[in-house]
């Protein structure tokens, strides 16, 4: 058990400092040189741990560095969203080797999951990674799922009335998981955060939703539509949802409220903005509902709240106007210091996707 757990422990460590050597390892983990041979003989044997190269040492022998091996093993995460398919391919070391965006109306059809099947079969060819090396695919979609991810429970967005995980695994020829879209980028934004942390991460994209994190996992809810804020009420008797009820937050806050004024370019949007008059206006006015709708998220859950999706990605500029605006609509005088931008910019729910299958791999070492 013990000798398991310190191989472990040299791993993790190898993990999250490529380029170690034996010494580094030994001044930092508190355990012997035999024990350390051992240890990295191991993981040598498991492929796990690659010879990275040689730290020079001034007068005495220059010593082995070891990294883990990126190419052991690799997960594909999918973003399914409307009209397009995000795909990317993460390594053992959970990094993005490479990612395909292509235009592509969802249909919950043959053809749709054949077009998948291909879009991975390039990237895996291109990047010369054979299927057996792949883990899983994770798909993040705009849907609730079962607790088990096997399964959608509700698709309005995508007008999904039943899609099982097995019907797809058929045709990619992979083990696969579904994921909550907000659910899979919450999780791929905190997955490295310290466990005790509880967070909200808020996506403003195509459509608007939110994770509670606690404990480095997503929290459900009794009947998985915890973190829903998108439908929570803004204004009575306002814009229709496709909920069915009126004034959502989903309504106002969607990434194509702004990028609907440069045809669906949110780039465009943001690099107009500060010399635009009339997107300033627009923008004005969907920071008064951005802070209405944290204002709610604090007062409920009293968290950290993460802004992400395409929106949160474009806030930097503008961090300090939500805050100010924020602490003056706080019924308690709490800074907004609560606030965070997103880090994972670029096809954060695909990442997220993604990364159950690598970290599970590497629990299992
Ligand atoms: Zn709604």
């Amino acid at each position: 058990m013990r000798k398991n757990s310190n191989k472990k422990e040299v791993f993790n460590y190898i993990y999250s400092n490529p380029g170690t050597t034996k010494q580094a390892l030994q001044m930092n983990l508190n355990l012997s040189l035999p024990t350390i041979n051992s240890c990295i003989s191991q993981l040598m044997d498991d492929n796990l741990i690659i010879h990275s190269g040689m730290e020079k040492n001034t007068g005495g022998r220059n010593s082995k560095e070891y990294s883990i091996n990126q190419q052991l093993r690799y997960s594909i995460g999918i973003d399914i969203t409307k009209n397009h398919i995000s795909l990317v391919l993460i390594n053992l070391s959970s990094e993005i080797v490479d990612y395909i965006r292509v235009k592509k109306k969802f249909s919950n059809t043959e053809s749709y999951f054949i077009q998948l099947r291909e879009l991975i079969k390039t990237i895996l060819e291109k990047n010369k990674v054979e299927l057996n090396n792949v883990l899983e695919c994770g798909i993040g979609l705009p849907a609730l799922t079962n607790i088990t991810n096997d399964k959608v429970v509700y698709g309005e967005i995508l007008g999904i009335k039943s899609l099982e995980v097995k019907e797809i695994e058929n045709y990619l020829g992979l083990p696969c998981k579904l994921y909550n879209d907000a659910n899979a980028a919450g999780f791929g934004e905190t997955w490295n955060y310290p466990p005790t942390n509880t967070t909200f991460y808020l996506m403003l994209s195509n459509n608007v939703g939110g994770c509670v994190l606690s404990h480095g996992e997503p929290y459900y809810g009794n009947t998985l539509k915890s973190g829903e804020v998108g439908h929570l009420r803004l204004h009575s008797d306002g814009k229709q949802c496709y909920c069915g009820q009126r004034g959502c937050v989903d309504q106002y806050l969607a990434s194509k409220q702004l990028s609907r004024f440069t045809d669906g370019n949110l780039e465009v949007f943001f690099d107009e903005l500060p010399e635009n008059q009339e997107f300033r206006t627009i923008f004005d006015a969907y920071v008064i509902d951005l802070v209405e709708t944290l204002n709610a998220i604090r007062m409920v859950l009293d968290c950290d709240i993460i802004l992400g999706g395409y929106v949160g990605s474009h806030l930097e500029p503008y961090l300090h106007t939500i805050q100010e605006k924020l602490d003056r609509r706080n019924s308690f005088g709490d800074k907004s210091d609560y606030i965070f931008l997103c880090n994972q910019r670029k096809e954060s729910i695909a990442v997220g996707a993604a990364l159950p299958s690598i970290l599970s791999f590497i629990e299992e070492i």
